[in-house]
């Protein structure tokens, strides 16, 4: 048996079937910006391996700030002890993150960040006298994770809700912000999809522990970009019906969407934030959830007081390590001048798309460059092509999309911009 069909029969890969297992690269070794496959092809990762590569594989900032900690302490429990790698990451994530965030839950992955916050939430609501505030308001066409609470929020058509009824509590979906990104506010109410998530929470509220979204941008969900001013009326009505506000900024964090967060685009702070994907640069699987002190100390000061959680890896020092490693170079590479060149070199290389019979629309907002068709493409076709093009692109939906490495040159963007065209043309 060789290795692929090893790995055919007996490993699964992600949203696949066992039975039917759609065609898979062998990656050999991955360096920059390029993956090198078995038979030695060279793949630009034009997916920063689902969005987490912000630096470059093997980074070697990230990679030796592993090894070093490494040969000092791989991993130690986080119940009464603690670690300087997680107060340094702690201290850097608090010199970037919004002031009012002073609270950091360390956890594995993105999907146990966004159970952590919904946790959160409910604690706090019950810590304060509200205990039947315990169901979430979200966006429709989002997506937040596959673990129960988190696919509960995420939209019910593509997370197949259907098929897990029974399984997944029950939440309210307002419709996604209409007014867009870069067009102008629309101050009506009943066109800017404001009183929609007014009446819900009027409905509700007693039954509503937080409002979860991502901010501006919707992720998985479609590529969406809205109008950051939908964000901006969402805190008054939190506020107004005490819902706590939480952003899932696992794909907006760290500069993806060409401002540090999701909440950069507003003028107001999130209660909760969930931060994820680059956060260790791509290098190793790793989370977080911060919070402000009115929800810490609700908790803290409510009844047990101690929250309930404490993953086995909390506070890894090797992650801490990576992601604190992924942090500077953040700000040595300048990642505000690194998305401002891939936002104009995707803008400009994405452009005669919007020509082609079967394209609906093409956008790009800091370091993503979406093109939608007007019908859904094919992942399995647009894989096989990745070898002629030299691009690895695996687009969903109707969007073929990248979110390139920040460190890519300009002839590599050239070339993956040539290669969604492409995509946009024979799929
Ligand atoms: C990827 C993603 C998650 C889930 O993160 P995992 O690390 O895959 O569990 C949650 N929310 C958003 C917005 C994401 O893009």
């Amino acid at each position: 048996m060789t290795p692929l069909e090893f790995d055919q029969q007996h490993l699964w890969h992600p949203y696949t079937n066992v039975v039917k297992p759609g065609p898979t690269f062998r990656v050999a070794e991955a360096e920059g910006a390029h993956l090198t496959l078995d038979d030695g092809s060279k793949l630009i990762d034009a997916m920063s391996s689902w969005w987490c590569m912000l630096h470059g594989h093997r980074n070697p900032k990230i990679t030796q700030a592993i090894h070093n900690q490494l040969d000092v302490m791989p991993h130690v429990m986080f119940g009464g002890l603690t670690h300087d790698p997680a107060i340094e990451l702690g201290q850097r994530l608090l010199s970037l993150t919004p002031p009012s965030l002073q609270r950091i839950f360390y956890c594995d992955s993105g999907s146990v960040a966004v159970e952590v916050a919904m946790k959160m939430a409910v604690q706090y609501q019950h810590s304060i006298g509200q205990p039947d505030r315990s169901q979430f308001v979200t966006i429709r066409s989002g997506y937040h994770g596959d673990t129960w609470k988190a696919m509960s929020v995420c939209d019910p058509v593509t997370g197949m809700h259907h098929l897990f009824k029974g399984a997944l509590s029950v939440q309210h979906f307002v419709s996604r912000p209409p007014v867009k990104l870069g067009e102008d506010w629309i101050d009506d109410p009943d066109k800017n999809g404001i009183s929609e998530l007014q009446q819900i929470l009027e409905n509700h509220h007693r039954s509503i522990a937080g409002f979860i979204l991502e901010p501006v941008v919707q992720g998985t969900g479609g590529m969406y970009f809205y109008h950051p001013e939908y964000l901006n009326q969402a805190r008054k009505l939190c506020d107004e019906f005490g819902v706590l506000l939480i952003f899932d900024e696992i794909a907006t964090g760290f500069g993806r969407a060409g401002k540090l967060f999701g909440t950069s685009f507003t003028n107001i702070e999130p209660d909760i934030i969930c931060l994820g994907k680059a956060l260790t640069g791509g290098h190793i699987s790793f989370a977080c959830t911060m919070t402000n002190d009115r929800v810490a100390n609700g908790i803290g000061h409510g009844e047990p007081g101690i929250f309930m959680h404490g993953p086995t890896y909390m506070a890894n020092p090797l992650a801490c390590a990576a992601a604190s490693a992924a942090l500077d170079l953040l700000i040595e590479n300048d990642w505000a001048a690194q998305t401002a060149i891939l936002e104009k070199r995707l803008s400009k290389g994405l452009a005669p798309a919007a020509q082609f019979a079967k394209v609906a629309d093409v956008r790009v907002l800091g370091g993503i460059g979406v093109i939608e068709m007007n019908h859904r493409v094919c992942a399995d076709q647009a894989h096989t092509l990745s070898k002629e093009t030299g691009v690895y692109l695996r687009p969903f939906g109707k969007n073929i999309y990248t979110m390139p490495p920040f460190i890519c040159t300009d002839e590599d963007v050239v070339k993956i911009c040539n290669a969604m065209l492409h995509l946009a043309q024979v799929l």
